[in-house]
């Protein structure tokens, strides 16, 4: 391209001329820069100009940081950086250092004719003679410079101060847009990684917030089951303790009431060991004691403590080994026990007919020895979605309808696992709904010193021939002195102690009681007697029964024309619990455990309430 005619020339056409190329090169340059938008693009192609239209031997852009004292170079072409868009070198200069720094300072355009006679020039690696620095300016500030030097003295003239300025000027505005869709870009981003941080802690919070649920759920339905377990044997405890105190009841009375309260405090008693066990291991603060143990002589008197109790339900216990076992291995023997003691009190407790194996094998590894022992049942087994929560604290798998009668706090197989992993073991399940369970605990342990490994003796027990069976319990019991009582009361409940405690304290103020032990049978007798044209006066209805709980109990009664009012007796003291046996047609609720002194009075006065309700209409 074409060099600029000198601007010393007087010749009028010669500065029409110079004024057409200066027109044409400001036209191309305006061209260009309407069509870039990127701050780069935009100040590359002033430095660009500079060289190719106007001469320049360089051409620098420095613009204003957002701090306001530094002049940043974006652009720089000529010797120094000849390869367009890179900058060797790129330095920073603070406003109102050097000629470039004087123009930011001062808006002021600086044409330096030699620079050896002005002080203000900073010499880099190359010393030239003229220099030429004009402000960018935006709306009356400075928002950078544009500086060109050359190596000759005396070189720039009037026109290129003209046209340099008149490029700042035209570029300003360009400029100043860039910079603040750059800025809006960078705003952009940096409210992108904002919301991004945010909805991760967002995220992060629900997490949080869903655990802490659930651990409150957890204690919530913890502390619910607690008080359920609690109340019901402390009902009969302090009921029985009540009537004994009371000293008119006949020996016999006397001794099952005893048997009754013992039978209580002893479950009461397990109950809380299993509870304080489960938070000392949740808490950590389990100790471990290791003993030598005489492997198979250990699991063999575990087993044979629950001989009378297999032997009273008619089912075969053996114990054998498979293959060779070590004389003798290093373990926690108590928890050992537990564990074990656990299997076998679950194994006999769920099976009615058949047996209870226990098998134990073994087989040596580099720490010692691995052990395996299964306790199989031929019980009423597992369904295969309920052997997840088997070892979930309080969890009964079995639909409670078909537990009648067994006692359990859903608490032993958590406790055995948790213990299984303190002597490095593990229980896992196999078990089918109906076909029995297989109960296994799997554990690695060191040897004893002396230790062999060797067929163990056969258990003396194992031959022993069967006891005869027991006889079943009883069935529930018959309406007693049901023509001679002012009030019949109907009770369904099937914890057999407070029944019998309910029983005796009614019985006591004339009532004639008849005993249900689940919310079936009481509908079908309250049907029967009604029939017969006696309903009864009054129902006290346990809430959690097996076959039919009480709220589905009391809702089929409640139905009837002749429907007495129906008492919740309910062992969870939660206000929901009382809303849920109001909600289901009970007519007024009492808290378990009962007070022997003032639960008869309290019937009356809420049967009385009740009688005078129905009499209002
Ligand atoms: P529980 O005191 O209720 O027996 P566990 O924690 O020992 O509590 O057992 C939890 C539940 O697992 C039991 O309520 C029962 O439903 C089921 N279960 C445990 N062992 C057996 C078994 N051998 N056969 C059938 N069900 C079993």
């Amino acid at each position: 391209m074409d060099q600029l005619p000198s601007s010393s020339s007087t010749d009028s056409s010669g500065s029409q001329i110079a004024r057409a190329r200066q027109l044409e090169v400001l036209h191309n340059f305006a061209s260009r820069q309407a069509q870039l938008t990127h701050l780069d693009d935009i100040v590359w192609n002033i430095a660009k100009t500079a060289i190719a239209e106007l001469g320049f031997e360089d051409c620098v852009v420095y613009l204003l940081d957002d701090d306001g004292v530094t002049l940043r170079q974006v652009a720089a072409h000529g010797p120094k950086n000849p390869v367009e868009r890179e900058i060797f070198n790129r330095i920073t200069i603070t406003v109102g250092e050097g000629i470039v720094g004087y123009v930011a300072a001062t808006g002021e355009v600086q044409l330096i004719d030699d620079a050896r006679r002005d002080a203000r020039y900073i010499e880099d690696d190359d010393f030239r003679l003229s220099e030429l620095a004009v402000p960018i300016t935006h709306q009356g500030r400075v928002i950078g410079v544009l500086d060109s030097e050359h190596h000759e003295a005396e070189f720039f003239t009037q026109e290129d101060v003209q046209l340099f300025t008149t490029i700042a000027a035209l570029a300003s505005t360009r400029i100043d847009a860039a910079l603040a869709l750059a800025k809006l870009h960078k705003t952009v981003r940096d409210l992108e990684a904002a919301r991004e941080q945010l909805e991760g802690q967002a995220k992060e919070l629900t997490q949080a917030r869903a655990a802490a649920e659930a651990a409150s759920a957890a204690k919530s339905n913890f502390l619910a089951n607690m008080s359920h377990e609690i109340r019901t044997p402390m009902t009969a405890i302090v009921g029985f303790a009540e009537l004994l105190a009371e000293g008119d009841a006949d020996q016999q009375q006397q001794v099952l009431w005893r048997n009754q309260l013992t039978r209580n405090a002893r479950y009461l008693q397990d109950l809380i060991g299993n509870v304080l066990d489960v938070s000392a291991v949740e808490a950590g603060v389990t100790d471990i004691s290791l003993y030598d143990i005489p492997l198979y002589e250990f699991i063999s008197d575990t087993v044979e403590i629950f001989r009378p109790k297999t032997d009273a339900k008619g089912l075969q216990l053996t114990l054998s080994s498979r293959g060779q076992l070590p004389t003798g291995i290093i373990s926690d023997r108590l928890k050992l026990r537990e564990i074990l003691v656990n299997l076998l009190s679950n194994a006999v407790k769920y099976t009615e007919k058949g047996d209870v194996k226990v098998y134990v094998s073994s087989r040596p590894t580099t720490q010692g020895a691995q052990v395996r022992i299964s306790v199989a049942d031929s019980g009423i087994g597992i369904a295969t979605e309920a052997i997840e929560s088997l070892f979930t604290p309080f969890s009964r798998v079995h639909d409670t309808k078909r537990l009648a009668g067994i006692e359990g706090t859903g608490l032993g197989l958590s406790l055995a696992q948790k213990f299984a992993g303190l002597i490095g073991g593990d229980i896992t399940v196999s078990s089918e709904l109906g076909e029995g369970s297989v109960f296994t605990l799997e554990f690695i342990t060191e040897l004893s010193d002396n230790a062999q490994w060797m067929m163990p003796a056969v258990n003396p027990f194992a031959a022993l021939a069967l006891k005869p069976q027991l006889t079943k319990t009883q069935g529930p019991e018959e309406i007693i002195e049901r023509h001679f009582a002012d009030h019949s009361i109907l009770v369904c409940e099937d914890s057999e102690p407070i029944a019998a405690l309910v029983k005796v304290l009614l019985e006591r103020e004339g009532a004639a009681v008849s005993v249900c032990s689940n919310g079936l049978e009481g509908v079908q007798r309250f049907e029967i007697l009604c029939q017969a044209g006696i309903p009864p006066d009054l129902i006290i209805m346990d809430m959690q029964m097996p076959l039919m709980d009480g709220y589905e109990a009391t809702r089929i009664i409640k139905d009837h024309s002749l429907a007495p009012a129906v008492i919740a007796l309910t062992a969870f003291a939660l206000k929901e619990d009382a809303d849920r046996c109001l909600a289901a047609g009970c007519d007024f609720y009492l808290n378990k455990p009962i007070n022997t002194k003032t639960f008869t009075r309290e019937l009356k006065r809420l049967h009385g309430e009740f009688e005078l309700r129905r009499a209002l209409g």
